[in-house]
C-alpha cells in the first residue's frame, strides 16, 4: 500500500458518513471513546469537527530573524534536549534546542518532564509560539510537532493547518491525520444534502468540508462555514415551517372569535383605563386568528409594562364568549397567584369562573364549571387538568418554558389556539430561529401617564446614601423592592449578599417601615400573604430573590434596589426594573454593584443608557451568547456548530426564505 487508507480494508467498504468512527483505519474502541468525548461518534461528526483555529504553516520564520514578542512558526532540528530538576526535584524544566541554519531557538516547558519522551536529537520539529526574548531566542510552552516523512505530511505542514479542540489522550497530529485521510478517501462520496444551497451559490457540501479543514487560503474557511451554517439553519427552518404546514392541513380550527363582545364589552367598560392603540391592534390580530382558517400560533412580544395581561384577558374572553375554555400558564407560583387575583377581580363580576391550578393545592370546586378560565403553573400539565373544550392556551413569560411544555398544554385540547407572551425582547436572529413557526404581534406602546424610571449604578461604598434615598421615598408614601442574587450563603469575602442574612440589617436601616420577605422556597400560602400585604401597602418594603422578576405588578412601588447587580444578566435586570414605573410616580432603579471592576460596572451602565429592552437584549446576546438569553437547553434551539446567531442574521433570513420556497410558499 503506498498511501495510508482511511477505511480499514478489513472492514466493510461501505463505510459512509453515518457509520461509527471505528470503521476508520486506526480507530479502535479506545480511540473511539476518546473521540466520543469530543462529541464525535460517526464519520460525519468527525468531518464536522470544527477547527478551533488555523496555523499558517506556509511560512516559517528563520530563527535568526525572530523579533521579541513575535508569534512565529519555526522549523528546525533538535540539537540538544533534556530535563533539569531543581528545588529537590519538586520542580523541573524541560529544554529543547532547535537549530535551523540561521540560529538556535531555546524552548522551555516547566514541570512537564515527560515531554522528553516525545523528541529525539535529529528530529525535524516545528514549533509555534511567542518569542519571549532574544540572545538566546526563547519560547515558553510553544506548540510543537515532530515532522515525519510520511504520506500525510501534506496535512501538517507547508499549508494552512487546522488546530482542533482535543481531549486528553489524543494528539493534534493524530486527529489531523485522521481527518486528512478520511477526506482524501471519502470526499468524492460526500453527497450533496441540499442542492438548493448550491444553486443559491453556496459551496457544495464535500467542498465545504474539505476547505473547512484544509483551506488553501484563509478566506475559504468563512465560505465553508457559511455553507455549513446554512445547512443547520435551513434544516431548522424546514422543521419549523413544515410543523406549521402540517398544523394548517390537519387542524380544524375552533371558532373562538367571540360572540358580539358579550363579555368583552362589559369587561372593558369596567376597566380603570382605556386600551392603548397597540393593545387594540393586537387584539384585532388575535380575533382574526381565532376566527380564521387555522389555529392561531401567535407570539405577543411586548416590553415589561406594556400591558400584555389585559390583552390575554380579552383573548380569553373571546374563547369564553364562544363557549370554549381557556387556560393561562405562568412560570412561577407567585405570578400564577397574582394573575389569579387580577383575573378574578376582572372576571367575577361577569360571572366567569376562574380556577387556580398550582401544585400542592387542589383546584377549587369551580373546577368543573365550563366554560372556564384556568390559571396555573406547570400544574396545568398534570392529568388533573382536563378541560372538556379547550379553545385557547395562553403562555405567559414564555421564554421560561420549553417548547415541550408549551406543546403538552396544547395537546390537552384538539388544536386549540395558542397565544404565547414574552417580555424578553428577542433579537431578530433569535426570533426567526426560535419562533420561525409563529406569527408575531408587538406591543410597542406604553400606557400613558407612567412615571419615568431613572437607573443608577452604585458601588458598595455608596450604599449608605442609597438607603437614605430609599427612606426618603418611603416617607413620600412610596414602596420599594430589594432584590438579592441569593437566598442564603452569602460570601462576605467576595461581597456577595444573601437575602436571609441581610434581612435584619435592612429592617434596622429602614425602621419604622415594615419589611416583607418573598422567595421561591417559602410555602405558597405564606408567600401569598406576603404579596397581599405588599400590594395593600401593609408592608412598604419587599425583600426578594429574583422570583419577582416576572409579572409582579404593584404600581405604588417606585424603588428597585438590586444587590450584587453584577450577578444578573442584563435582560434579567431589565425585567426586574420592569417591576417599577407602573404608576404615575417617578421611579428609581438602583443597581448596587458588589464589585468595582470596570467591566462589571460598564456592563451595568448598559441599563442606564438603554430603557428599551430590545437594545439591552441585543447587548446581552453580544456579550453572553444566545444560550444565556433563551435558556437554550430547553428552548428547542439546537446547538449550532457553525451558525452564529450573534452575527448571522442574513443567513437566518436566507434560510427562512429557502425553506419557504422549498415547502411551496407556505410558512409564516
Ligand atoms: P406586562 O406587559 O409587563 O405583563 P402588565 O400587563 O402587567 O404588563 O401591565 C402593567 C400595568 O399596566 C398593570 O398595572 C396594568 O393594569 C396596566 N395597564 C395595562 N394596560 C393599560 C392601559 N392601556 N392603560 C393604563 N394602564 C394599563
Ligand atoms: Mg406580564
Amino acid at each position: 500500500m503506498h498511501y495510508a487508507q482511511a477505511v480499514d480494508s478489513a472492514k466493510p467498504a461501505t463505510c459512509i458518513l453515518n457509520q461509527p468512527v471505528t470503521c476508520l483505519w486506526g480507530v479502535g474502541a479506545e480511540r473511539a471513546e476518546l473521540l466520543g468525548k469530543l462529541g464525535i461518534q460517526t464519520v460525519e461528526d468527525l468531518l464536522l469537527h470544527r477547527p478551533r483555529r488555523y496555523e499558517d504553516r506556509r511560512q516559517t520564520v528563520p530563527i535568526g530573524t525572530l523579533q521579541p514578542g513575535q508569534t512565529a512558526l519555526v522549523r528546525g532540528r533538535v540539537v540538544v534536549h533534556g530535563v533539569k530538576y531543581y528545588q529537590r526535584r519538586s520542580k523541573s524544566v524541560y529544554e529543547l534546542i532547535l537549530e535551523d541554519g540561521s540560529g538556535r531557538l531555546y524552548c522551555h516547558w516547566w514541570n512537564l518532564p515527560f515531554m522528553e519522551k516525545y523528541f529525539r536529537v535529529g528530529d525535524e520539529v516545528i514549533v509555534f509560539g511567542a518569542v519571549r526574548h532574544l540572545r538566546p531566542a526563547t519560547m515558553d510552552h510553544p506548540e510543537t510537532e515532530v515532522l515525519e516523512a510520511d504520506e500525510e505530511a501534506g496535512a501538517h505542514f507547508e499549508r494552512i493547518t487546522p488546530v482542533y479542540p482535543l481531549t486528553e489522550g489524543l494528539t493534534q497530529r493524530w486527529l489531523r491525520g485522521l481527518v486528512w485521510r478520511t477526506l482524501r478517501q471519502l470526499a468524492h462520496q460526500i453527497s450533496e444534502t441540499h442542492p438548493e444551497l448550491v444553486q443559491a451559490g453556496y459551496l457544495p457540501r464535500g467542498e465545504a468540508l474539505n476547505r473547512l479543514h484544509f483551506p488553501a487560503e484563509m478566506e475559504e474557511v468563512e465560505r465553508a462555514r457559511r455553507r455549513l451554517a446554512m445547512e443547520e439553519l435551513l434544516e431548522l427552518q424546514l422543521r419549523l415551517q413544515s410543523r406549521r404546514l402540517k398544523l394548517q392541513e390537519r387542524a380544524r380550527p375552533l371558532p373562538c372569535g367571540g360572540d358580539n363582545n358579550r363579555l368583552i364589552k362589559p369587561f372593558l367598560a369596567r376597566l380603570a383605563f382605556k386600551l392603548t392603540q397597540a393593545q387594540t391592534r393586537v387584539l384585532r390580530e388575535i380575533r382574526q386568528d381565532m376566527s380564521g382558517k387555522c389555529p392561531m400560533r401567535r407570539l405577543l412580544q411586548g416590553d415589561v409594562g406594556t400591558g400584555k395581561t389585559v390583552v390575554a384577558a380579552c383573548a380569553a374572553l373571546m374563547a369564553l364568549e364562544s363557549g370554549y375554555d381557556a387556560a393561562l400558564m405562568a412560570p412561577t407560583t407567585l405570578l400564577a397567584e397574582q394573575h389569579y387575583q387580577t383575573f378574578r377581580q376582572w372576571l367575577a363580576p361577569l360571572g366567569v369562573p376562574v380556577v387556580l391550578h398550582i401544585s400542592g393545592r387542589p383546584a377549587e370546586v369551580a373546577g368543573t364549571a365550563s366554560p372556564q378560565l384556568a390559571i396555573g403553573t406547570h400544574a396545568l400539565l398534570t392529568e388533573d387538568f382536563a378541560p372538556p373544550r379547550l379553545g385557547l392556551v395562553i403562555i405567559d413569560e414564555q421564554h421560561k418554558f420549553g417548547v415541550a411544555q408549551r406543546e403538552a398544554l396544547v395537546r390537552k385540547g384538539r388544536y386549540p389556539h395558542l397565544l404565547i407572551m414574552t417580555a424578553t425582547p428577542i433579537p431578530r436572529t433569535l426570533g426567526l430561529t426560535l419562533y420561525g413557526d409563529l406569527d408575531v404581534s408587538v406591543l410597542d406602546e406604553r400606557p400613558v401617564g407612567r412615571g419615568h424610571i431613572r437607573t443608577f449604578v452604585r458601588t458598595p461604598d455608596k450604599a449608605p446614601k442609597v438607603w437614605e434615598f430609599v427612606r426618603q421615598q418611603l416617607e413620600a408614601g412610596r414602596q420599594a423592592y430589594v432584590v438579592y442574587p441569593r437566598l442564603e450563603e452569602g460570601d462576605s469575602e467576595n461581597g456577595l449578599k444573601a437575602l436571609l442574612e441581610e434581612g435584619e440589617q435592612v429592617r434596622r436601616l429602614l425602621q419604622p417601615w415594615r419589611v416583607g420577605v418573598a422567595h421561591g422556597r417559602m410555602p405558597a400560602a405564606e408567600r401569598e400573604r406576603v404579596m397581599a400585604d405588599f400590594r395593600a401597602n401593609r408592608t412598604q418594603v419587599l425583600l426578594a430573590t429574583s422570583v419577582i422578576e416576572v409579572g409582579v405588578d404593584v404600581p405604588n412601588a417606585t424603588v428597585m434596589v438590586v444587590e450584587n447587580a453584577e450577578r444578573f444578566g442584563l435582560a434579567q435586570l431589565h425585567q426586574l426594573r420592569g417591576r417599577i414605573g407602573r404608576g404615575a410616580h417617578a421611579s428609581y432603579c438602583i443597581l448596587l454593584a458588589g464589585t468595582k471592576t470596570p467591566e462589571a460596572l460598564e456592563r451595568l451602565e448598559t441599563l442606564v443608557k438603554h430603557e428599551d429592552g430590545f437594545a439591552i437584549a441585543e447587548e446581552d446576546l453580544r456579550l453572553r451568547g444566545p444560550g444565556e438569553l433563551t435558556g437554550q437547553a430547553q428552548s428547542g434551539l439546537p446547538d449550532f456548530r457553525f451558525a452564529d446567531l450573534r452575527r448571522d442574521l442574513s443567513l437566518v433570513e436566507a434560510a427562512r426564505e429557502l425553506a419557504r420556497r422549498q415547502l411551496g410558499g407556505g410558512g409564516a
